[in-house]
């Protein structure tokens, strides 16, 4: 049985294995084929490879020859039509927006599994793409923040005058949330969060960050760990609260998602115009509309001497520690779907499997993506 790892497309860095994974999955009896140049954004070179027991390759033998494909991205309708019959393709394809490539991969047999969906379970955790990327990207989106503003972050008292600590505002206290708080404290800001999930509160002050309150959000609990919208009334009086926080921040770090829907707006041009010139937003929901009413995805700006940072993918401006990071969620992963012979053997009751599955059998059969179908 064959592992084919391909090169994703630029702008992507990262590599869906790296050369360290590879003596794991040699224990399990498979091949390992390797698309030449596939860990050059990650810094992993093609002999690396080869030295732990893989074959390079091209594209097109990788896609002909592979029982299991992974890329992080989507693939194009070309390399789909290449792949050999019943062959597993494993990355995170966001189906959520995707739906309509989702059916055509249904159509022509692939067995599609997206660790984007894996329900978050304890037993995911060690499967959890979302989670292990988020936490760069709420790391990196602090220090690109620390990098464009024109002060310090620590307090300081030196022999030439004080200098005060800066103040960072941080919506949303999910995996990227949580990182970027407790980054911010390492440098020594002082720190304000936002989250509509009451039970963040403590993981929050736990890090020396203030939790605001806001009453009244809509109960996330059956959510399966994800956030959920909130109603308009809620949203009116968080962004109250919100624009006090906003016009004290020297930097604001949005991270609040809603799984498969467009970000909340919790940032208004108003509130921006009302910050002190220097300040810095770094939004890491931009990809799906941001968090604030001016940012642009994969773009920074200035608005009123405010720098505003649209970036979804921080997690690629680490690509080493991030492919290393996917690359062992990946392995967890395969052990579900690689039996003890080396072979692919699918167990639909294992839930896991069954939740990150979104094609197979010529079949849509991941439910709230054939809903959205
Ligand atoms: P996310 O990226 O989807 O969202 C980031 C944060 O934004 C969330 O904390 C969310 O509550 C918050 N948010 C959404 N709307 C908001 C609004 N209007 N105002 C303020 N904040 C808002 O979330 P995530 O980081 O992927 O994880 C969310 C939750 O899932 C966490 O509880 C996390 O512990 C849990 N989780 C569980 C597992 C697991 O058990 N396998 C893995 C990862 C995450």
């Amino acid at each position: 049985m064959i592992v084919g790892v391909l090169k994703d497309a630029a702008p992507e860095t990262r590599v869906s294995i790296l050369p360290e994974h590879l003596a794991t999955l040699q224990k399990w009896k498979t091949s390992i084929s390797v698309e030449t140049g596939a860990g050059a954004g990650a810094f992993a070179a093609d002999n690396k490879y080869a030295e732990a027991g893989a074959t390079i390759a091209s594209r097109d033998e990788v896609l002909k020859t592979a029982d299991i494909v992974l890329s992080i991205n989507s693939l194009p309708a070309e390399d789909i039509a290449k792949l050999k019959p019943g062959a597993v393709v494993l990355g995170a394809f966001q189906p959520l927006f995707n739906f309509s490539t989702m059916k055509e991969w249904a159509t022509k047999g692939i067995t599609t599994f997206s660790l984007d969906m894996i329900p978050r379970t304890t037993r995911a955790q060690s499967m959890d793409v979302l989670s292990s990327q988020a936490n760069i990207a709420g790391y990196k989106a602090v220090l690109l923040s620390a990098t464009l503003f024109p002060k310090y972050f620590p307090m300081f008292m030196t022999a030439a005058g004080s200098i005060k600590p800066a103040k960072v505002l941080i919506l949303g206290a999910g995996v990227a949330g949580l990182q970027a708080i407790a980054t911010a404290k390492r440098l020594g800001a002082v720190i304000e969060v936002f989250d509509t999930r009451p039970a963040v509160k403590e993981e929050v002050m736990s890090l020396g960050a203030k939790f605001v309150e806001v009453e009244g959000a809509a109960d996330a609990s059956k959510a399966g760990g994800y956030a959920v919208e909130q109603t308009e009334e809620f949203m009116q009086r968080q962004k109250a609260k919100i624009a006090e926080s906003v016009a004290k921040a020297d930097i604001v770090i949005c991270t609040a998602q809603i799984q498969g829907r467009k970000a909340p707006i919790l940032v208004t041009k108003e509130m921006i115009e009302a910050m002190q010139n220097g300040s810095v937003i770094i939004d890491l929901a931009s990809s799906t509309g941001g968090n604030t009413e001016l940012s642009q995805d994969n773009k920074t700006i200035s608005h009123n001497g405010v720098t505003i940072v649209g970036n979804s993918s921080l997690a690629g401006t680490m690509s080493s520690d991030a492919s290393k990071l996917y690359g062992k969620n990946i392995l967890n992963f395969l052990q579900l779907i690689i039996d003890k012979e080396g072979q692919v053997n699918l167990n639909f009751e294992d839930d896991l499997v069954k939740g990150s599955c979104i094609t197979t059998r010529g079949e849509v059969v991941h439910d709230r993506i054939k809903s959205l179908i």
